[in-house]
């Protein structure tokens, strides 16, 4: 006896559904009672007992097998149908790590009701192996080590001043180099840091190599150039990175003045503890750059709220201005605004003659990409300083 598709009625002694039936739901337990069982040899062997506010059946809708139990109806019921869409999709979403580990706790319950039953079954570990939670486990694991042993790189984008084609400062990007799986984009990395703790070792890591590397170029080519660093939304509106990057700076004897933190747009940061930060930041010396300009959904915002030292208009903004003029009327008026705000402004994604020539006619400050240079190591930074 059925309410409508989302409640259902059923009567003590009614089978909801048996051992071996394909799943196409699973049912909260309203009000009554529903015993679980499963058949071994000549008798029924009684798993569960549910009652109100109960789940059962989930598990065939979760791993699309056929129902390993038989389910019926002890004490009147009341039940809410839970639709195979309502489950799938939200564990197809979730993070991988906990996707895995349901596929993993199923595979393990299965295993022992089969066992149970005298069926032979496939080890569960075989699964683990391959699941790309587990597999992103190991990452997390070998990105510590990786912390610990140093192979964690940095290298560095220079960036040209336009007026006089001088190298004034470069960008600091991580790189990883997996052992077995190569080159790790660091976006990848980044977000696998973001999901754990490790973006605060990995953050500050890239920071302290960055501002001892400018050590060196000013050292060698005095006063040296500046140093960008990429600083990830997990870290902005933290505090205890900044007081960290301040004592890196007195530990290495380098001036916050001469170090940029780039800050990029994310939904995930409320702009006015943003603001706090960049107001603590500018404080203590450091410079603030907005970075990818054009691409979030904040530009504007960060514009005004954050008062930055540099804009740095994101690459799709800047590739196309050769080809089409409605880009290059973009990038034109973004600079006349920057420069009425007093902000400077670096064009990303400088690719060619013509695109350095575009952004020195439109009074672009300054430019990078690969037309400039390609991101390189410390030592090859001081052979581009050196005229
Ligand atoms: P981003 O901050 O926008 O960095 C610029 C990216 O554009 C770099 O890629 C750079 O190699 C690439 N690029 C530079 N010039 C050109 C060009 O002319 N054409 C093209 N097509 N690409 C160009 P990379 O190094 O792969 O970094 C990708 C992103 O990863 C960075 O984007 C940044 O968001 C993130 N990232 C890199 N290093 C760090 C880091 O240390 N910390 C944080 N939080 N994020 C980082
Ligand atoms: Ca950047
Ligand atoms: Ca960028």
């Amino acid at each position: 006896m059925s309410d409508d598709s989302y409640q259902i009625k059923k009567r003590t002694g009614e089978v909801l559904f048996r051992e071996g039936d394909l799943a196409d739901c699973a049912y909260i337990v309203e009000e009554g009672c529903v015993e679980v069982s499963v058949a071994r040899e000549d008798t029924q062997v009684v798993l569960a007992e549910l009652g109100p506010g109960e789940i059962l059946g989930e598990m065939a809708v979760i791993d699309q097998f056929n129902r390993t139990a038989t389910a019926i109806v002890t004490a009147d019921c009341r039940l809410t149908v839970v639709t195979p869409s309502q489950i799938r999709q939200r564990i197809v979403d979730a993070d991988p790590v906990v996707h895995s580990l349901i596929e993993i706790l199923l595979r393990r319950y299965r295993s022992e009701l089969t066992r149970a039953g005298g069926i032979p079954v496939e080890a569960a570990s075989a699964f683990v192996f391959h699941s790309r939670g587990i597999q992103k486990i190991r990452l997390e694991n070998e990105l510590m080590r990786a912390l610990e042993t140093g192979d964690i790189k940095v290298v560095y984008q220079p960036i040209r001043r336009l007026k006089d084609g001088i190298i004034c400062g470069f960008e600091a990007l991580v790189r990883w180099d997996h052992p077995k799986r190569g080159t790790i984009p660091p976006e990848e990395l980044i977000s696998l840091a973001e999901e754990t703790d490790l973006i605060v070792p990995l953050g500050l890591h890239v920071f302290e190599v960055a501002v001892r590397d400018r050590g060196v170029l000013r050292a060698a080519c005095s006063p040296g150039p500046f140093m960008s660093v990429n600083v990830s939304a997990k870290l902005t509106c933290d505090q205890a990175f900044l007081d960290q990057a301040g004592d890196i700076c007195r530990r290495t004897g380098e001036t916050p003045q001469e170090i940029m933190l780039e800050l990029t747009e994310s939904s995930s940061v409320d702009v006015q503890r943003l603001g706090e930060w960049v107001v603590s930041a500018k404080d203590m010396g450091f410079q603030i750059t907005v970075d990818d300009f054009g691409t979030g959904y904040a530009s504007l915002e960060y514009l005004t709220r954050l008062a930055p030292n540099v804009l740095k208009i994101d690459q799709r903004f800047v590739r196309p201005i050769v080809e089409d003029p409605r880009t290059a009327a973009v990038l034109l008026r973004v600079v006349q605004m920057a420069r009425d705000l007093g902000v400077q402004v670096i064009a990303e994604g400088a690719e060619s003659p013509q695109h350095v020539r575009m952004l020195e006619e439109v009074g672009c400050e300054m430019a990078q990409g690969y037309e400039i240079g390609r991101p390189v190591t410390r030592m090859e930074c001081l052979a581009l300083l050196r005229p």
